[in-house]
């Protein structure tokens, strides 16, 4: 096989058995229907999934949580880049690593050390205490990418308002905890939590389109 400079490279860590499963793709491969990566402990697989809108669906295996979470993203992010990390949005560490080789290994190393501050950190506070840990450094790696998802449903005229179609104008405002992103026209807004534990970035990351309803904080 011969390696192209647009090869892509692939790394997330295996739930089971701990190790970083790295794997190289090249462009032509991310063609594909359906890929799958898989841990050689056999107890853990990366999804790639192609869309009908030249999207990619990625399911990924999370050291953190129960199930896999899964991200929606453009074709083009996945070769177009350098690095590009994927956060659990409940933990905050990065669990899914896609870029060059040497910015995927780096990003790795990095990523380790984090994971074991907060691994001590967690085992020190006592796990069930994660309302007082604010400001938890994980917090700014779901921030980026709210903010990243955000950018590209509105690039792609995905967001829809109380506007007709096409004519909201939207604002993207980062907050201490939160994402708020409103339409300047009809004042609608959604407010996307980035601290630790958050279902709404999880469930954005996985959105095709994303809806302002009338009057959010009546339904909380
Ligand atoms: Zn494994
Ligand atoms: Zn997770
Ligand atoms: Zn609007």
């Amino acid at each position: 096989m011969i390696l192209q400079p647009k090869d892509t490279t692939l790394a997330y860590r295996c739930p089971e058995c701990g190790t970083t499963v790295m794997s190289v793709v090249g462009a032509l491969a991310l063609s594909g229907d359906v890929i799958k990566l898989k841990c050689s402990c056999g107890c853990s697989e990366l999804i790639l999934e192609n869309t009908s809108d030249d999207k990619i669906r990625l399911t990924v295996p999370c050291v953190f949580c129960p199930s896999p979470h899964r991200y929606l993203v453009s074709r083009r992010l996945l070769t177009t880049r350098e690095l590009f990390t994927f956060p659990c949005a409940y933990s905050g560490i990065d669990i899914l690593f896609i870029g060059t080789k040497g910015a995927v290994l780096k990003a790795v190393e990095e990523s380790d050390k984090e994971l074991e501050e907060l691994i001590d950190e967690t085992e020190m506070s006592g796990i069930h205490d994660e309302n007082e840990r604010g400001g938890s450094y994980g917090d700014e790696h779901v921030r980026d990418m709210i903010l990243f998802t955000l950018g590209e449903l509105s690039e792609e005229g995905k967001i829809s308002c109380g506007c007709p179609d096409g004519t909201g104008d939207f604002l993207i405002e980062s907050r201490q905890d939160s994402v708020v992103i409103s339409c300047k026209n009809c004042g609608r807004k959604k407010e996307i939590s980035c601290a630790g534990h958050s279902l709404d970035a999880q469930m954005l990351f996985d959105c095709d389109s994303l809806y302002l309803e009338e009057t959010p904080e009546q339904k909380n």
